[in-house]
């Protein structure tokens, strides 16, 4: 990152905790202490085994859930506790969701699906078509607006997946496990193609994934275990320094 001292705080989590209620009573602790600030233009990947929290903390991250404690500040806004309604109409605002199963109508065209998220914003129609237009371009796949997802290719249906991810103009792309559906070759294409909307224009990136091979790509690395963080820098070179 060039000028991350100088570029806005998207995203601030301060001494974040999550539990959750178990059935027989008491509560299992997942997140302990999470404290990062993400800044635009930066390209972060959330790594760690199964089982370390990693969904947990994408889903406050995305406004998906709340915090059990601490605080959370999504593009300077503390969203720790806002309502379901309020959180939804921020994930729709500032996030551009990439999903491991890409998440696609299966019954809806490419066009309709990148279209999708405008509806809420009440934009006119052949303004959200000419938006949704613009974004397929921008993934290479504008010959294709009138085919069904299930005519394409995963690593197409999941470029389709970032067209519809940025077709509201997010603060940020958050993307979980987005090459888990993919085979190595499609999958690099993605992660390069993260990689060129990150450098290109500058669209901040958060990258949940298990594996160093993948978080590779990203610019910076934090390392989640047990619900902590165990590491939090540029990535390094070798995996065996995250242990
Ligand atoms: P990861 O995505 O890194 O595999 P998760 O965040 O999904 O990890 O889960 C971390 C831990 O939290 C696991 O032990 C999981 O069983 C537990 N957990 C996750 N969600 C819930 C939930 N809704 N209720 C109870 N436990 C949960
Ligand atoms: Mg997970």
């Amino acid at each position: 990152m060039k000028n991350k001292k100088n570029s806005e705080i998207i995203i601030s989590m301060r001494d974040v905790c999550k539990s959750f209620p178990l059935e027989m009573g008491g509560v299992q602790q997942v997140l302990f202490d999470i404290t990062f600030e993400i800044h635009a233009g930066e390209f972060v990947a959330i790594m760690g085994p199964s089982g370390s929290g990693k969904s947990t903390c994408m889903n406050i991250i995305g406004a998906l859930d709340t915090a059990t404690s601490g605080t959370y500040e999504l593009y300077g806004t503390d969203i720790t506790n806002f309502s379901a309604d309020e959180l939804a109409r921020v994930r729709n605002e500032h996030i551009g969701f990439v999903f491991q199963n890409f998440n696609l109508l299966s019954k809806r065209s490419v066009l309709d699906n990148v279209m999708l998220p405008l509806m809420y914003r009440g934009m006119h129609m052949d303004e959200r078509v000419r938006r949704a237009r613009e974004m397929l371009k921008r993934v290479g796949l504008e010959r294709f607006e009138s085919y069904l997802p299930t005519q394409l290719s995963g690593g197409m249906r999941q470029r389709v997946a970032i067209a519809r991810a940025l077709a509201g103009d997010p603060k940020m792309i958050l993307a979980d496990e987005p090459t888990g559906a993919l085979d190595s070759k499609m999958g690099n294409e993605i992660l390069k193609f993260f990689k060129q909307l990150n450098q290109d224009l500058g669209i901040t990136i958060v990258m949940i994934t298990h594996e160093f091979d993948i978080a590779k790509y990203a610019g910076r690395l934090i390392h989640i275990r047990d619900g902590r963080i165990n590491y939090d820098g540029p990535v390094p070179r070798d995996e065996r320094v995250l242990q």
